[in-house]
């Protein structure tokens, strides 16, 4: 049954790729109401939707040219330009959303292929799921064209919250990878800690409440800490627990799994920065100073915040 019927003054949208998440996309526009046309690499990918109501076209070119509006969800940008390479001329006038996963650089050069052909460019990352996509809990990062971002704007909402971050293309992917990282970064902790309890019979169940229940409160109480002294550059004054003593339990971490059987791997390059702030002689300065010896203080610190 088709449900594009619910909302006819919705426009038409275009899905190129059909993967978990291009389904998910393309699914959430029809439920919206919105005529959707779809195109993706393995044809039969479409029959779901199809059945739903959406338009399969046989061609990427015949996909361009149905709707203002052609959001592209595949793999890597690799094959986002083999896609619209050869169809670039029929890109004027259109607006693309490239929802692929990618890097600051390659959403840049997908805007200068994409603009250089008089369509409007906008990247964007998606924080979520695909049985996420369509509620408020969907939260999808924009950047590049400001104009194309208000216009579509409400037909981007369709798919969850929609945030612009700016007219450079590149800062959605950016957001999309540093919020990412953090993800990985505190799953890299997390399955340590599993792994520590482990090796003492202890069950992963047992530890996760206890575990979620420290992270939210060490992420609500020190995060904006930590923002607030990576911005101003501030390290050291009314500091509770200073580096040095959080490198001297850390030695503890790496002894400990030495003594429980647990692979170190994980944890092991956080402490070496550790070592060496400390023997830099910021031993009581706050942790937060360690992303000094990550990357070099801009000029002025970039951001939606900075002013
Ligand atoms: P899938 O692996 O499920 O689907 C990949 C899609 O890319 C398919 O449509 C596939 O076509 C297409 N594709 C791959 N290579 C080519 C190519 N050379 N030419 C044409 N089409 C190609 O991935 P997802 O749908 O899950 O992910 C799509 C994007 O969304 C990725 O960049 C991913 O990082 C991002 N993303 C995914 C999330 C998730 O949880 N799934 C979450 C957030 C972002 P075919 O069907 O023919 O193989």
């Amino acid at each position: 049954m088709s449900e594009t019927s619910a909302g006819g003054d919705r426009p038409p949208v275009t899905v190129i790729g059909l993967g978990s998440m291009g389904s998910a996309l393309a699914g959430a526009f029809l439920a919206a109401g919105h005529p959707v046309t779809v195109w993706n690499r393995t044809p039969e990918k479409a029959g779901a939707l199809v059945e739903r109501g959406a338009v399969r076209a046989a061609t990427v070119a015949g996909a361009v040219a149905a709707s203002p509006l052609v959001v592209v969800c595949v793999l890597d940008y690799a094959a986002v330009h083999r896609l619209l390479g050869p169809v670039g001329g029929s890109l004027a006038g259109r607006t693309v959303v490239n929802l692929t996963n990618g890097t600051p650089r390659q959403a840049r050069e997908t805007a200068a292929l994409v603009t250089g052909h008089g369509a409007e460019y906008l990247d964007g990352g998606i924080m979520a799921v695909p049985p996420l996509i369509g509620t408020p809990h969907a939260l999808v990062l924009y950047s590049g064209s400001p104009g194309a971002f208000e216009e579509h704007r409400r037909t981007l909402r369709v798919l969850g919250t929609a945030e612009h971050l700016g007219a450079d293309p590149g800062l959605a992917p950016l957001h999309d990878l540093a919020l990412l990282t953090g993800m990985y970064g505190m799953f890299a902790g997390v399955l340590h800690a599993t792994a520590l309890v482990r090796s003492a019979g202890v069950g992963a169940r047992d530890l996760a409440p206890m575990l979620a229940s420290w992270l939210k409160t060490m992420v609500d109480a020190e995060l904006p800490r930590l923002a607030e002294r990576v911005d101003s550059g501030v390290y050291g004054g009314d500091v509770g627990s200073p580096l040095a003593m959080q490198a001297a339990a850390f030695d503890n971490f790496l002894r400990a799994g030495e003594e429980q059987g647990v692979r170190p791997d994980l944890i092991v390059p956080l402490k070496a920065l550790m070592d060496r702030r400390v023997a830099d002689g910021h031993g009581d300065e706050d942790l937060a100073g360690i992303v000094e010896l990550l990357t070099a203080r801009p000029a002025r610190p970039a951001g939606r915040h900075a002013s």
